[in-house]
């Protein structure tokens, strides 16, 4: 159990912990406007937060407000300034779910297969998970290649079999954990999901609703069709009066080569650049649907 306040945030006179549930500590900080957090730039998020303040899914995205330069110390960084999604919540209940069937990019893999040595120290994370996983040879030899360690890594979440993965949740009694690395059944998930909005009955219909508006945005968006959406995540909030998720962590997500068409749905192989993104968000829809009706 982590508890972990990377600062503290104002808005409208009130003092509140502000919850950073992935990332490195020191990638956000407190925004020089009410209701706005800072992001150490990506000039890649960057770019998608400028056409996505242009497209129909911007109501469903933290709203893009410029760049801040701040200076820590002696250093200067460039940030995004953002909307704070936390700043309407009153003590809110907060998780974080990265959707997708894998978290690394094309490019990402085929640069790990160019020279791939045999790697000890991904052999021994691998058996540490899992000492069946690796294979005969993998285990003569005591190494794994750095591309199947990334593709068999995204096998021991729910990434590769349900097209998301929890990747941190704080709940109303204040606790948080991101002890979610292999949480990978739909039981496992089921639980988790319960357990985040136990207490707060009102919370379910509204996050399904709102999951099924971001579905149809998806649909008509320019900038899914022509994206690849990779490593980003959806938040829910939640408190006693309100409830919503909206998306987030454009870092990874890139711009999909000319004459590249993806549907976001279809199986992923090497090089098709499918993501799973809406394999993702119907689980999501049909796993809160079930929980629901219990
Ligand atoms: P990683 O790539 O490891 O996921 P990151 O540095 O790209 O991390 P994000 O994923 O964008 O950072 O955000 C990390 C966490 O910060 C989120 O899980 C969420 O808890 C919080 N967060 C990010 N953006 C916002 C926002 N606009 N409003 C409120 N909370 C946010
Ligand atoms: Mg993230
Ligand atoms: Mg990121």
């Amino acid at each position: 159990i982590v508890q972990w306040t990377p600062f503290f945030q104002t808005y409208k006179k009130q003092r509140y912990p502000w919850v950073q549930l992935a990332g490195h500590q020191g990638n956000f900080k407190a925004g020089p406007e009410q209701g706005t957090v800072l992001k150490k730039l990506c000039p890649k998020e960057e770019d998608c937060f400028r056409v996505l303040m242009k497209d129909v899914l911007r109501p469903y995205v933290p709203q893009y407000k410029g760049q801040v330069t701040s200076e820590d110390g002696e250093c200067k960084y460039i940030y995004l300034q953002l909307q704070d999604l936390l700043s309407d919540f009153n003590q809110p209940c907060v998780m974080d779910c990265k959707v997708g069937v894998r978290t690394y990019l094309e490019e990402e893999l085929s640069k790990a297969k160019e020279k791939p040595k045999l790697r000890k120290d991904m052999y021994e994370k691998m058996i540490q998970i899992d000492p069946d996983a690796p294979s005969e040879e993998e285990h003569k030899a005591k190494g794994v290649t750095k591309p199947r360690y990334m593709v068999w890594r995204e096998t021991i979440s729910s990434t590769a079999t349900l097209g998301f993965r929890i990747e941190g949740i704080k709940k109303s009694d204040g606790t948080s954990t991101k002890d979610f690395k292999t949480t990978k059944s739909r039981q496992q998930i089921k639980q988790a999901f319960r357990e985040f909005v136990n207490g707060f009955q009102h919370a379910m219909p509204r996050y399904i609703h709102r999951l099924q508006a971001i579905r149809a945005t998806l649909e008509c968006s320019d900038f899914f069709q022509t994206h690849e959406v990779i490593g980003s995540s959806l938040l829910f909030v939640h408190d006693h009066y309100h409830a919503s998720v909206w998306l987030i962590d454009f870092a990874k997500t890139v711009g999909l080569p000319e004459n590249q068409k993806i549907d976001h749905r279809s199986t992923w192989t090497v090089g098709n650049h499918e993501d799973g993104y809406l394999i993702g968000i119907n689980n999501l829809i049909d796993i809160f649907t079930e929980l629901d009706a219990e």
